[in-house]
């Protein structure tokens, strides 16, 4: 039997985005439109305005073919007690308006799903979360595994550790690339992180659904064309890649490296019977990384 996620086998088509952006709305150095502008001459097809407690009004900044999907990022920063910084897209958040903390992640993140928003937790390894801190948030649909500013600046983006850590232990979450942009003059953090989504259409349902669903994949360069599960084995079409990993709970692991200069384009890893899940992670010869979501296998 074969098990391909509904991101390799749904009707649609990829649409790229950035789903966690500052503007001059909180201590971003771009407008909204600049934003806009870079985004849009980038290739992407939507972005993610995700200021500090306040939801940027840039609604009228979409287009047909460019969709702006409101958000904020709460933070609390609390070193003797709870520090988080969550991010909400979509759904009713006020535009314009300010949203404070309740300094309290759980709280905060229901907040945000009671208005409708997707919720996922920002920059986990930066925030210094572990994924204790993380298993117990109802409302969370995913963590970010690559912040682009956080990596640039902080030697500190990638928190893909803490993702095995919950889906070890059970909890489904998604893993998100972000740029986290916020334009600094000394700090090109736009460009670096992103999601390609699998959708029916450009529309804030369609691609904020498909999100939920975990119809997407996270890519820092790489292309994943194509990831399905046959006979024991996880099966991958990428663009030219050094190596292709598939990634499990505990030792479940494998990897395939280049044997030539041509690269991996595609390639079938084994899976160990008892495996919970499998997700698979494609490496350019630049050092560049897409991942794809979990495959949930028992
Ligand atoms: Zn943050
Ligand atoms: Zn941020």
């Amino acid at each position: 039997m074969t098990l391909r996620p509904s991101a390799f086998s749904a009707h649609g088509h990829w649409f790229r985005g950035n789903l966690h952006t500052h503007s001059t709305f909180s201590d971003g150095k771009c407008t909204p439109a600049e934003v806009v502008h870079f985004y849009r001459q980038q290739g992407y097809a939507f972005v993610a305005f995700t200021d500090h407690l306040i939801v940027a009004d840039a609604a009228g900044l979409s287009s047909q073919d460019f969709l702006v999907i409101p958000g904020v990022e709460i933070h609390h920063n609390d070193l003797r007690g709870s520090t988080y910084h969550v991010v909400g897209i979509g759904g009713a958040l006020p535009a314009g308006e300010r949203m404070p903390a309740a300094g309290d992640l759980t709280a905060d993140a229901a907040v945000l799903r009671a208005l409708g928003a997707l919720v996922f937790a920002a920059h986990p390894y930066w925030s210094g979360q572990t994924s204790a801190e993380l298993l117990d948030v109802p409302a969370m649909m995913g963590i970010e595994i690559y912040n682009g500013t956080a990596d640039v600046g902080y030697h500190k983006g990638f928190s893909l550790q803490t993702w095995d850590e919950l889906l070890t232990a059970g909890r489904r979450v998604w893993g998100l690339a972000v740029d986290d942009a916020h334009w600094l003059p000394w700090r090109m953090d736009a460009g670096l992180g992103w999601v390609m989504v699998r959708a029916q259409e450009l529309t804030e349902p369609a691609i904020l659904q498909a999100l939920a669903r975990g119809d997407f994949y996270s890519s820092t360069g790489p292309v994943i064309e194509d990831v399905w599960v046959e006979e024991g084995q996880v099966c991958v079409g990428c663009s030219p890649a050094v190596a292709v990993y598939a990634v499990g709970d505990r030792w479940h692991c494998s990897a395939a490296k280049a044997a030539n200069a041509q690269g991996i384009t595609h390639v079938c890893l084994p899976l160990w019977p008892e495996q919970s899940y499998v997700r698979v992670e494609v490496v350019d010869r630049l050092g560049r990384t897409a991942w794809s979501n979990p495959v949930f296998l028992t």
